[in-house]
């Protein structure tokens, strides 16, 4: 799934400015503060390239990418919105999702100039979406390539249903897991650990012992950030169970496929408000409230300080509306 809420201030930053975001979002309100001048400032810059410019601009956005370092040799690689991790070892590079096959291209000339002789060894599927798991053919002449066992049937699901080639670049894995895979390189461990049904059926979260981080995709967002993306073929109480299942996990970082790094703290908080937004929409329907009606309702205004509340809170309601009434199969 595409993540349609997209950060202004995040795809119009430099590499630079978006390594400066990652800090100042890890502090406090002055680093909103700061937030806002950059993006004053950005919009400034925009005005002052003149029209022609942002004609050009429109037509064809160059992608905003990047590398920040998160704790030791963990790295968090973005293009636009979209996050991936590696953690580069004596014996070479663990790299989790591909997300395309031009970041991809992009990020194996960052690997060979930064880190030399570090071959990636491994890439690791979150899941089969083509937005994140485009692109691992890229890393094929060196890496083994692994995901959860029921990845190729859906893959071969939603290519069904997707637009024509949508998913012509996401390469069927090498070798798959079930439940908990270890795997070890150079020393280090990655533990790929499903968590159970969620907004796909073949979810891997990435879990790295010694660096106490783990790695996520599209079911939690972090910083009292709503999600975009609630579809999702599980139903609502088996996200929940797939979200404390994260929680079990014995971490102090979280690195979503989306959006900012938190802290555990931040999982259990989007949990809660998971819980509570499912079950205002839950209690609407069972007193026949019209979603108009539960969107007009002030019970989930207690999140109104959540950075995207404006524009995806009624939107969320109405997905979760039509989802909570579909027939199941
Ligand atoms: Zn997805
Ligand atoms: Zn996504």
């Amino acid at each position: 799934m595409a993540w349609q809420l997209g950060d202004l201030t995040r795809k119009r930053t430099t590499d630079t400015v978006g390594l400066t975001r990652f800090r100042l979002q890890r502090g406090s309100a002055s680093g909103v503060r700061a937030g806002v001048a950059i993006v004053i400032a950005a919009v400034m810059a925009l005005v002052a390239t003149g029209v022609a410019a942002q004609q050009a601009a429109r037509q064809a956005p160059p992608p905003t990418r990047s590398i920040v370092k998160v704790t030791g040799d963990l790295y968090m690689a973005t293009e636009n919105t979209h996050n991936t991790v590696f953690l580069v070892t004596p014996q070479g590079i663990v790299l989790a999702d591909p997300i395309n096959a031009e970041f991809s291209t992009w990020l194996k000339g960052e690997l060979a100039t930064r880190f030399p002789n570090r071959l990636v060894r491994f890439v690791l599927h979150s899941h089969h979406d083509f937005d994140h798991a485009s692109g691992a053919e890229v890393w094929n002449d060196t890496a083994e390539i692994v995901a959860h066992d029921n990845f190729a049937a859906e893959v071969k699901k939603a290519a069904a249903v997707g637009r024509p080639g949508q998913y012509a670049d996401v390469r069927m894995p090498e070798s798959t897991f079930h439940d908990r895979r270890t795997i070890t390189l150079g020393g280090a461990n990655v533990e790929m650990i499903d968590p159970g049904p969620n907004h796909a059926l073949d979810t891997a979260v990435l879990y790295f012992p010694r660096e106490r981080a783990v790695f996520f995709v599209d079911f939690i967002t972090m910083k009292k950030r709503f999600s975009a993306v609630i579809a999702g073929p599980a139903p609502f109480p088996e996200w929940v169970k797939a979200m404390r299942a994260v929680e079990a996990i014995n971490f102090d970082i979280a690195i979503p496929g989306h959006g900012d790094i938190g802290t555990k703290a931040d999982v259990v908080t989007y949990r809660e408000y998971f819980q509570d937004f499912i079950k205002v929409v839950s209690d609407g329907i069972a007193a026949n409230q019209t979603v108009e009606q539960i969107q007009a309702s002030p019970a989930l205004d207690k999140y109104k300080d959540w950075q995207n509340f404006p524009q995806a809170k009624d939107k969320n309601i109405a997905e979760a509306y039509a989802l909570l009434r579909a027939p199941r199969p």
